[in-house]
């Protein structure tokens, strides 16, 4: 393989194989440089024959109708369910069938669009919100939750752009790959036509405009490269920018300044395999459960399909309290959780558990946290990190996503063919266009 190419993608995630599909595209030759062994990034399935699904220990979720996962599912022909079941909530020591989570929060993003005269954290409007303490708690769980996200950090003016986006996309309603999340990325990996150097960690780029040298050393350390090409796109995660995992010569100042005004949020999940769905008698048709207060706030069933699986999901502070912790008492916690929840001895839990999938991201070196949030003030710094440098160096991620749709696959794939139409159009007349990133 020749180390040369017009472009350089750094980094195998959705961002970085849907830029390097619109690069093809327009005939360019795209040479992508990805750590991994394997593609996909956040997105990791694992194929279990001891398991009826699929088991995810990244993205699961397809929130709402994206386009952009949805083209890709009917063009590659992927089945994609809906999720539909009972939603469940302990409280106060009781299970009980409980509203669907988006339409108890509801009325709370009502308050929040009123009250938000500027930017302030999710905490300072909950101090001065007309809500009662149960709201409360069930809001707060929900933005933790979802958004991996402190609440005295989060902006405010950022969860109503992604709200909108939500409504948009119609994000109430959520969807699996039934063949796995591996599958989109398989779907979106232009086969036969790129050029893909697995094993390849890159840890400086040296730019001009109009030229790139990449220098990498593959995961035991044996260097390679030099890589050069006229332009470089680096999708590499906020989390691994932030902890200057790669250096820039000349730095890009402005756009790393933008990298650590935003923020990593931290998620542990873990899907434990039983010998029988013991839940189905306590909590009949059970898709999601949620226990507000808990160490782990957020389960769920594969439901619709059918398998003896709980995932356990802990997000935000709770995700950042079980970074980097021993599997094993990870796992534990998950178990004494259940035991509480469904008022279940310990003997009995620990003899249904047959197995147990987690990944942690917080400590992976390739992604060095979850996905990224908006913390209060920075509602400009996902623009600017996205902005190309001379036409020459650009980044683009998850957290590069324009249209409230930061820290989800869809919004990935939609930044990562933005900036690579971006590059493009400086290519073409040096000239910019658009506002935001929707491809
Ligand atoms: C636990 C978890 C659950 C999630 N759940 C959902 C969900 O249900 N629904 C949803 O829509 N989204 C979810 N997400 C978010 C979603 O996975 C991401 O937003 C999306 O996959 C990010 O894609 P990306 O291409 O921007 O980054 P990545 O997928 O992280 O790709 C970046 C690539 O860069 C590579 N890289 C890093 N450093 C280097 C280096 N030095 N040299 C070369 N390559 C490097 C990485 O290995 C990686 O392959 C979840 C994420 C996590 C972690």
């Amino acid at each position: 393989m020749t180390n040369h190419a017009d472009v350089l993608v750094v980094g195998a995630g959705v961002a970085g194989l849907a830029a390097a599909g619109e690069f093809l595209s327009a005939g360019l030759d795209v040479l992508i440089l990805e750590a991994r062994d394997r593609l996909g990034g956040r997105i990791y399935t694992v194929h279990d024959p001891m398991m009826a699904v699929p088991v995810e220990l990244g993205a699961e979720f397809v929130h709402g109708m994206p386009r952009e996962i949805f083209d890709i599912a009917a063009a590659a022909r992927l089945g994609i369910c809906e999720l539909d079941g009972e939603s469940w909530t302990y409280r106060r020591g009781r299970l009980v069938r409980s509203a669907e989570l988006f339409e108890s929060i509801g009325p709370v993003f009502e308050q929040m669009r009123e009250a938000a005269t500027y930017d302030m954290s999710f905490q300072e409007f909950l101090d001065h919100a007309d809500l009662d303490p149960d709201t409360k708690i069930w809001a707060t769980s929900y933005v933790e939750g979802f958004n991996a996200a402190r609440r005295e950090r989060i902006s405010v003016l950022s969860l109503l752009e992604d709200e909108e986006e939500t409504r948009r996309v119609h994000g109430d309603r959520a969807f699996r790959i039934f063949s796995g999340y591996d599958s989109l990325v398989q779907a979106l990996l232009p086969t036969g036509r790129v050029r893909l150097h697995l094993n390849a960690v890159v840890s400086e780029v040296r730019w001009r405009p109009g030229h790139v040298e990449v220098i990498a050393h593959s995961r035991t350390g044996h260097p390679i490269g030099p890589f050069k090409a006229e332009r470089v796109l680096v999708t590499v995660p906020l989390g691994v920018l932030q902890q200057n995992a790669i250096r820039f010569v000349p730095e890009p100042a402005e756009a790393l300044a933008a990298a650590l005004r935003l923020e990593m949020g931290s998620v542990i999940r873990v899907t434990l395999r039983f010998r029988e769905a013991f839940w189905e008698d306590r909590a009949p048709r059970l898709s999601f459960l949620h226990s507000p207060g808990l160490a782990f706030p957020t389960w769920w069933t594969p439901h619709p399909a059918i398998a003896p699986v709980l995932t356990a999901w802990a997000a935000g502070p709770n995700g950042e309290a079980l970074a980097g912790a021993d599997e094993k008492a990870i796992v534990d916690l998950a178990t004494s959780t259940l035991e509480k929840i469904f008022g279940m001895g310990r003997a009995h839990i620990e003899d249904l558990l047959e197995y147990w999938y987690m990944h942690d991201w917080q400590t992976d070196p390739f992604s060095r946290g979850a996905y990224s949030y908006v913390p209060v003030g920075a509602l400009d710094a996902r623009r600017t990190l996205a902005e190309p440098i001379e036409g020459t160096l650009a980044f683009a991620g998850e957290a590069t996503c324009l249209e409230g749709a930061g820290g989800s696959v869809h919004g990935a794939i939609s930044a990562g063919r933005w900036a690579a139409r971006r590059l493009l159009e400086k290519l073409e007349c040096g000239q910019a266009s658009g506002s935001g990133n929707k491809a």
